[in-house]
């Protein structure tokens, strides 16, 4: 992908690396809880392989007291040193970019308020609104700062450990990242989260829609961006969808797949998604809730 140029100065960008960055073991403190903490609990079962799906009771419960986001440091650094820290930093950079200008207009013609997200990069653990932030969790978005969280060595990981590299496959990953802030500007996280406060039977089923819709949106954003786009790389984010699938994760730590412990979605469900925004380039497509099974 041929990502454009950006200026700096048009992004959000908050720097938790290097010195007055993340502390070792940030946080602690619990109440800080909410659909983010499902997803973060959710996303550490990708490289840890637990279980996750008991613990979703009681992070529900303690959803209800979601509040304070806390005060996030921001690190001193400004924007442009921390997009050009090296090669990664600056094409997640540039792919917010790039995000933000793709998906501003159509919030404008809906006539829905936008606002940008923040990127924070961060190195090893850091401080999220949402609680601690742990490299092993992968990317993941807080909707109470609004913030997109990134350790860069993430990609690596992909790369190495998930058969997933190549830039249009880190693209994809900021992408759904973002699609998680299109839901939470167009209200549909806090309505997931509701439906899934008054259903805990359905929470994870909710939980997987929200996550086949980030990906749909991620490929809606490729899919209006198509100029950018180079031979290999839709192959590329095809391959990453199916890397991370819940059932080809299960499988590769020498698990049986098991749809009900399932969080993002199949291998063929991520694909199906991810093709499916771009292919119709129209986020109204994007619509995975209907047709759900009411439990
Ligand atoms: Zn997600």
């Amino acid at each position: 992908m041929r990502l454009k140029d950006f200026n700096p100065r048009n992004i959000r960008v908050e720097d938790q690396r290097g010195s007055g960055g993340g502390s070792r073991f940030p946080g602690g403190g619990g109440g800080k809880l909410g659909i983010v903490a499902i997803v973060v609990a959710l996303a550490i079962s990708y490289f840890t392989g637990i279980d996750v799906t008991q613990l979703l009771g009681g992070l529900q419960q303690a959803g209800e007291q979601t509040a304070s986001t806390g005060s996030v440091q921001q690190a001193g650094t400004n924007a442009e040193e921390s997009c050009n820290a090296d090669a990664l930093s600056r094409e997640s950079c540039a792919a917010l970019a790039s995000l933000n200008e793709t998906w501003e207009p159509l919030f404008t013609q809906a006539g829905v308020p936008f606002s940008q997200p923040k990127l924070v990069f961060y190195s090893q653990s850091g401080q999220s609104g949402c609680g601690a932030a742990q490299s092993a969790m992968g990317p993941f978005y807080c909707p109470s700062d609004r913030g997109i969280y990134i350790d860069t060595d993430f990609y690596r990981e992909m790369e190495q450990r998930l058969g997933a590299g190549g830039d249009f496959a880190r693209a994809y990953v900021m992408a759904h990242e973002y699609g998680h802030h299109v839901q939470a500007l167009t209200g549909l996280a806090d309505q997931v989260r509701r439906a899934q406060q008054r259903n805990p039977d359905a929470a994870n089923q909710l939980q997987v829609r929200m996550e086949l819709q980030a990906d749909c949106y991620a490929g809606v954003w490729a899919a209006k961006n198509r100029n950018l786009i180079e031979p290999g790389d839709i192959e590329e984010g095809l391959n990453a969808a199916h890397q991370i699938g819940d059932d080809t994760l299960m499988r590769n730590a020498g698990r049986r797949p098991v749809e009900e412990a399932f969080t993002h979605g199949s291998s063929a469900q991520r694909k199906e998604w991810l093709r499916r925004g771009i292919e119709t380039g129209n986020e109204d497509m994007c619509d995975t809730f209907s047709g759900m099974k009411q439990t």
